[in-house]
């Protein structure tokens, strides 16, 4: 008589990890606690969370992951395909936490080049985010394409007269939430709430799924 392993006895499916896609073993301590998290304990502990507090001209903002290679290469993957399994693995944990955090804000997506989201069908940032339950307004709209990562600082600076309003209404009963995938110089971000602050709303703050290290 052969015998059998655990999965095959108990006719349960193999779990298996959502990020390297390697079986996830039952039997480590991390498996035990971590039940939910589908990811294996490798690569649970490589996504480092930080919740790193910032200001954002003087506004407060909360970064949730470090911007490693770890995470980009999941954020690639994610904006590749869209994969709500991937989007779990970023915000599962403290969706919860998160949604309470921020009851009673608007929830407004840093934007990218329209072509870009019709060429991938979906936008990932505002996907990223619905996971919070928040009421979600496109209010801002990018005009051309910038590549952030070829770009001079000149160029950088310029972002902002690629970024429009769409909306105009009067934002003075709102709270606004600026929510973007990654955060790196903040020329974005700062282009965004310029544009924000002029619709007057109560309160600005800015929640971002990764940030790089420095500053
Ligand atoms: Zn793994």
């Amino acid at each position: 008589m052969k015998w059998l392993r655990l999965s095959e006895r108990s006719n349960l499916p193999t779990k298996v990890c959502k990020i390297c896609f390697k079986e996830i073993g039952d039997k480590t301590l991390f498996n035990l606690t971590h039940k939910e998290a589908d990811v294996c304990a490798r690569c649970f502990q490589e996504i480092k969370m930080h919740f790193f507090k910032f200001q954002v001209l003087g506004y407060n903002a909360i970064s949730i992951y470090r911007y490693d290679e770890k995470v980009q290469s999941l954020l690639y993957q994610f904006k590749g395909c869209f994969d709500y399994e991937l989007l779990n693995v970023f915000f599962e944990r403290f969706s919860r936490e998160l949604s309470l955090r921020y009851r009673g804000y608007v929830v407004v997506p840093v934007p990218s080049y329209k072509q870009d989201d019709e060429i991938r069908e979906f936008n990932h940032v505002e996907e990223m985010f619905k996971i919070l339950h928040l009421p979600m307004r496109k209010l801002i709209a990018k005009t051309k394409k910038i590549k952030q990562a070829t770009s001079t600082s000149q160029k950088r600076k310029k972002i902002g007269e690629h970024l429009v309003l769409t909306d105009n209404s009067d934002l003075s009963n709102f709270k606004i939430l600026l929510v973007d995938d990654v955060y790196t110089t903040g020329s974005t971000m700062k282009a965004c709430i310029k544009l924000i602050e002029k619709l007057h709303p109560k309160k600005i703050e800015v929640l971002v799924m990764s940030k790089t290290e420095n500053k």
